[in-house]
């Protein structure tokens, strides 16, 4: 059954299946029904791509492409034309590349729509991104952190200084995390300002500002701002360049809880990061309290999973690299139902690895040790590495073994 069926199931049984005759006066109707769908299945984007002699509708749903629908070359102009005109762009313009901006409702949800149009060799293909208006803020103790990473990060929010980053590679959760942990202070007892491109999560009694590099303000600028704005918690949403790196360093060493995320693939890494932008050792060493690399990994539907017996190069993998007794390991396969809309995955969860600054490590950073030290040492202080939270993870069903494996390459 394709995802499609999953949705017409009812109306097959119905017996309401919409003719698929070529009707201009339903275009409008389609498109919509398409949206709803996308947002009943709480997919991030809808693809309209166009191939060969076909219009094809793809879902993203929890980081992974879906296929929805496929409509004949008929249907292709009307779609990406309603398309246009909902998001305010030109529907005789086909040679350029456009975006343009729009909302949808649909049972009590509301989203934003942003959209963006791209001439291709097969004409127009659309691409709409949804951003739920209001979304739901993740409870820290819900995105999937094993327990002594937990305690590990509630007792670093506990200072009053210092830093604590969340790092990885686009769509990994970092803003999610950073979120979850600053919502875990009462605002109105303590001064949160946050620096954002864009603004995601509302958050009552937080000042947020909106970067706009276009008009020549960015996190430097912002951050220099901020400081003078008395504040007790700083959260500055990347730190991109040596300037907004140094700032939020400093701001950390003057009696400041500074948050911030890099675009690094592991936790040591990051400390390589900071230092290619020219930041001082020793400040890094004496700023920084933790560093959070993450990634965000399908959850296999709990629903349908289905328990079996993992090839055993896989028993092996995981004996290596945890340590556990594969004897104890429960691996679960995807398999698909209706409530997964037969995917056979369903919501996605962190994967974390956590480096708690220590005097150890603090000397070693200051000494100029290599990475793959500190990392070594940070896993005698107890760190988990992220594959070894992925191997775990598959191990107790949580995940499959072929997400865990996705994040180890
Ligand atoms: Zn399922």
């Amino acid at each position: 059954m394709s995802l499609l069926d999953t949705f017409q199931k009812k109306e097959k049984e119905e017996g309401q299946l919409p003719t698929t005759d070529f009707d201009d006066e339903k275009i409008p109707g389609l498109v919509d029904e398409i949206f709803a769908a996308a947002i009943s299945i709480r997919a991030s984007d809808v693809h309209f791509k166009p191939v060969d002699e076909k219009l094809k509708v793809y879902f993203r749903v929890d980081g992974a492409l879906q296929t929805f629908q496929e409509f004949e070359k008929i249907y292709h102009h009307p779609i990406i034309a309603r398309i246009k005109i909902i998001s305010g762009l030109k529907i005789d313009e086909r040679r350029l590349p456009q975006d343009g901006k729009s909302s949808f409702a649909t049972e009590g949800k509301e989203v934003d729509l942003r959209v963006s149009v791209l001439p291709t060799s097969f004409g127009e293909k659309a691409v709409i991104r949804i951003l739920e208006k209001n979304p739901e803020m993740i409870n820290l103790r819900d995105l999937g952190m094993l327990p002594n990473i937990l305690l590990r990060i509630e007792k670093h929010l506990k200072a009053t200084y210092g830093m604590i980053m969340a790092v990885g590679p686009t769509g990994s959760g970092k803003s999610t995390s950073l979120f979850s942990m600053i919502s875990t202070f009462d605002a109105t007892k303590v001064n949160i300002s946050t620096l954002e491109d864009p603004i995601e999560y509302k958050i009552p009694n937080v000042t947020q500002t909106q970067i706009n590099t276009d008009i020549g303000f960015d996190f430097s600028d912002g951050l220099r701002t901020l400081v003078r704005q008395d504040p007790d918690i700083i959260m500055v949403g990347e730190i991109r360049d040596k300037k907004t790196a140094s700032l939020a360093i400093e701001s950390a060493l003057t009696g400041h809880l500074v948050f911030s995320t890099l675009h690094t693939n592991t936790a040591v890494g990051s400390i390589q990061r900071l230092l290619n932008m020219e930041i001082d050792r020793f400040l890094i060493s004496t700023a920084i309290k933790l560093i959070i690399s993450q990634r965000l990994v399908r959850k296999v539907c709990s629903y349908c999973r289905e328990p079996y017996a993992v090839p055993s190069k896989y028993h092996e993998l995981l004996q290596r690299e945890t340590g556990m007794d594969p004897a104890k390991a429960f691996f679960y396969r995807a398999k698909g139902c209706e409530r997964c809309h037969n995917i056979g995955y369903h919501g996605r969860i962190g994967l974390f690895e956590v480096l708690e600054m220590s005097p150890v490590i603090e000397e070693m950073i200051v000494k100029g040790v290599t990475n793959q030290e500190i990392e070594a040492q940070a896993a005698k202080e107890g760190m988990i590495l992220l594959k070894k939270d992925a191997l775990y993870k598959a191990a107790t069903g949580d995940i499959t073994i072929e997400e865990a494996i996705k994040v180890m390459t």
